[in-house]
């Protein structure tokens, strides 16, 4: 298993690519952060006849 010791940026393949998800993630939490969580409950109504 040579990556998991050569990879430092595991679980990221690479430093770029650990950014970019930290980013999106940090993008998220801002964006959720900005909102009303009402939307969270959100339950489909489902009817079977
Ligand atoms: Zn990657």
């Amino acid at each position: 298993m040579p990556w998991s010791t050569e990879n430092k940026y595991r679980p990221f393949c690479s430093e770029r690519c650990k950014l970019i998800d930290l980013g999106q993630w940090a993008t998220e939490r801002y964006r959720v952060a900005g909102e009303s969580i009402r939307d969270e409950i959100e339950i489909p109504v489902t009817r079977e006849n």
